[in-house]
């Protein structure tokens, strides 16, 4: 027990299985028996924007069939080399928000810090694809100038951590970072947007629940599910763990064509994640990045799932419809009655 302990605080098994994501198109086809004919167009959409799914991530996807909803989310397509106007590599304007190199200060009270620009998955419709994801350095020295602003602008009550995936941080980092913003007196609010829960439940692990039990800060953690079935009792024991630290759980959905745009499969979602302590936050119109048209659900047709979303649900499992509009003050919100 002492030894695979100290073992596992060398090399944490998550560490491992992050590392050891599929990453060539061809291992993914020969691991889900796809079609082959499919092959050549995902390697050119993958030499793009890169595959990446953790092994855990696509063992939950089914066997042979192109449109499991899990793999349709990481799955590189002919669809994406397509030019559709309208759809640009920087819908939200995030450059032109960046207030210092790694802070993003849109909304009043908080502010949000690209930590790190590694993600343990690639969604293929992330508004980030085409995001210059290496200027985003991790680290102490790299942080430096946005610790000092947030520092500097006592009307910021909350600290937003993303990414990528600000999971993907050592526990090391994690708490150096966390130890730094504690020192800021005018911060109440530590919130941590990842994916990390739901595709690597593996890093929900001791030495997290360790460093995130630790801060003063009230905790929230917005997770990023879009269908039930990525949520099996791994992530479900994932969750729990983080909700049992007295963390507040969120989930934003991206609302995708092909992957959860019925009603069912969204009340289907709702349900599973409280039944793990997680309440709906955001669903998602899709931002317009290039090579993501093909996900697209019209805001008309939005409406109506959420019509019918509304007949099956209780109020508190009702996420919002918003869209991001940059230069607005907040997300919008995307409603019947205008
Ligand atoms: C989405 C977002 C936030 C958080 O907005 P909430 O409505 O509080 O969830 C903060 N800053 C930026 C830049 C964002 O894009
Ligand atoms: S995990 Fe989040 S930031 Fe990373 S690719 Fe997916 S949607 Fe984008």
């Amino acid at each position: 027990m002492i030894t695979a302990k100290g073992l596992s605080r060398q090399t944490p098994r998550w560490s491992a299985a992050f590392a050891d994501a599929i990453r060539d198109p061809d291992e993914l086809w020969q691991r889900l028996n796809l079609d082959p004919t499919l092959l050549p167009a995902a390697q050119a959409a993958a030499a793009r924007f890169p595959l990446r799914a953790p092994r855990g991530f696509v063992a939950r996807m089914r066997m042979g069939d192109p449109d499991d909803p899990l793999l349709r989310q990481i799955l590189p397509l002919a669809d994406e080399l397509a030019s559709t106007p309208g759809f640009v590599a920087d819908p939200l304007n995030e450059q032109a928000a960046q207030v210092v190199p790694g802070v993003l200060h849109k909304y009043a009270g908080r502010a949000l810090l690209i930590v790190t620009g590694a993600c343990a998955v690639h969604c293929r419709y992330c508004f980030r694809r085409e995001f210059p994801y290496m200027q985003h350095q991790a680290g102490m020295d790299a942080w430096r100038p946005a610790l000092a602003y947030l520092a500097g602008d006592a009307s910021i009550r909350e600290v937003i951590l993303s990414g990528g995936d600000p999971l993907a941080l050592s526990d090391r980092r994690l708490g150096g970072l966390l130890a730094a913003l504690e020192l800021i007196p005018h911060l109440q609010r530590l919130r941590i947007h990842s994916r990390i829960p739901v595709v690597l439940p593996e890093r929900i692990d001791a030495g997290l629940l360790d460093v995130l039990s630790q801060t003063r800060l009230q905790r929230v953690v917005v997770i990023h599910a879009n269908h039930p079935q990525e949520i099996n009792e791994e992530v479900n024991v994932a969750l729990n763990q983080l909700a049992g630290i007295g963390a507040t759980l969120l989930n934003q959905t991206v609302l995708l064509r092909g992957v959860n745009d019925a009603p069912d499969t969204l009340a289907t979602l709702s349900e599973t994640l409280f039944a793990a302590r997680v309440l709906p936050y955001y669903l998602h119109l899709l931002d317009p990045v290039c090579g993501a048209a093909h996900f697209e659900v019209k805001e008309p047709v939005a409406l109506a799932i959420m019509n019918k979303l509304r007949q099956r649900l209780p109020g508190y499992l009702m996420p919002r419809l918003v869209r991001e509009q940059s230069g607005q003050m907040a997300k919008t919100p995307v409603e019947t009655c205008r």
